[in-house]
């Protein structure tokens, strides 16, 4: 394999139809691709051998609780938004099996899940979800508790990050400082120029092991009318946005407001499908189920995502904490927002405009967050610090 001269922070030009020779190299060194594709007429993300799966010529038109594919004028490979699958569908599966157990003549034997993880190469990564990937290994990996299935997952990662050319109708990454540029995170990134006559690639390398493997794919020196191009489309993408959200004191905002009437108004919508937190790359709450057969000679536990919005996620001996929807949309809503800030340090919204999409009803959080804002009425003061002071209090009293 030839070797290298490519440094991090290197930005070329690749044909179009080279990219299969990106795909070429990732296989030569057992990656297994990942990428969107059209599935049940939307764009999901799964496991690709060419650049023919990828959904060349569509491109997505978004609104609240609505998705349609339509045809793009051009050849594009990443002419759309993003669909309802996130990367956390495969670093944090829906689905998983932790352990299982055998009865022998000497006992139960539990075998843990040892095998080794799947190399995944993630392509047409956006800016929103490279920080959805950053917030959930916050989570994941940096804190006290490691989910060593995550992280034996993410450390193998070969992550491709697309520059967005275009906005969906419920993006709202600007508001959230997460996009529409790939800014960290990836190994390459790659921006389409398409121009008339000309459909090229410019890849910027992101990391040593990005550099060694574009150095298997046929490039050439960028120019700075390229790079002034790749500025243009980020600027134009960023005026795009479907959506908006003020951020500004958005914590106190919504702690100073856990009373307010839009609550029940939300509540009176909501289904309480639980769609939201399946779609947001940043949600991570999970259950646990134990499987056994009937002769009693086999267990297995598996862990499962769960929704806040279930009664039964909630549920304690006696009965469920947040029994109302009003009770269930609030915690999702400033646990994205707020709390999350003081639990992880950063928003755990990251504006890709999943939640608003896919909610059957409509309920778009860019709206619901504009209502309380709008409003004047701010009562009953609440905050995590404020209830634990009130609690030392009572129990001082
Ligand atoms: S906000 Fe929408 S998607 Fe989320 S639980 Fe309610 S109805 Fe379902
Ligand atoms: S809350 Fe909605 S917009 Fe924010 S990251 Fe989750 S799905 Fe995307």
């Amino acid at each position: 394999m030839a070797e290298s001269v490519l440094q991090v922070g290197d930005k070329v030009i690749v044909e179009s139809r080279n990219l299969q020779r990106l795909f070429d190299a990732l296989s030569a060194r057992d990656y297994r691709i990942v990428g969107p594709t059209i599935r049940d007429d939307v764009i999901v993300y799964d496991e690709l051998s060419s650049i023919d799966e990828l959904p060349i010529g569509w491109t997505d038109d978004q609104d609240g609780g609505n998705y349609r594919l339509k045809n793009r004028e051009d050849e594009a490979f990443f002419g759309y938004a993003v669909g309802p699958y996130s990367w956390k569908n495969f670093l944090f599966p829906p689905a998983i099996r932790l352990w299982e157990a055998k009865r022998d003549s000497n006992g139960f034997k539990i075998a843990e899940e040892g095998e080794e993880p799947d190399n995944f190469a993630f392509i047409g990564v956006r800016s929103c979800d490279l920080h959805a990937i950053a917030i959930q290994d916050n989570v994941f990996m940096n804190g006290k508790h490691i989910d060593s299935i995550y992280k034996s997952r993410r450390e193998k990662a070969f992550i491709i990050a697309i520059n967005c050319g275009q906005a969906g109708g419920t993006c709202f990454c600007v508001s959230m400082g997460t996009g529409p540029q790939a800014t960290f995170g990836f190994d390459l990134a790659l921006t389409e120029l398409l121009e008339e006559n000309r459909y090229e690639l410019v890849m910027e390398v992101g990391t040593e092991q990005g550099a060694e493997i574009l150095g298997d794919v046929p490039h050439q020196e960028v120019l700075t009318g390229d790079i002034q191009a790749t500025d243009r489309i980020s600027a134009h993408t960023a005026r795009q946005m479907g959506r908006m959200m003020d951020t500004t004191g958005i914590k106190e905002l919504l702690y100073g407001n856990f009373e307010h009437p839009r609550w029940e108004n939300v509540a009176s919508r909501c289904l309480t499908c639980g769609n939201c937190t399946m779609v947001c790359p940043t949600c991570f709450c999970t259950t646990v189920e134990d499987i056994t057969n009937l002769t009693g000679e086999h267990a297995e536990r598996w862990r499962k995502w769960d929704s806040c919005f279930t009664m039964d996620f909630s549920y304690l001996h006696g009965g469920s904490v947040r029994s109302s929807v009003k009770a269930r949309y609030r915690q999702w809503m400033i646990h994205k927002l707020a709390t999350w800030i003081d639990q992880f340090g950063t928003s755990g919204c990251v504006g890709c405009g999943r939640c608003i999409t896919w909610c059957p009803v409509a309920i778009d959080i860019t709206e619901e967050v504009r209502a309380i804002h709008d409003s004047e009425l701010i009562d009953v003061v609440y905050s995590p610090k404020n209830e634990k002071e009130k609690g030392e209090n009572n129990a001082n009293a």
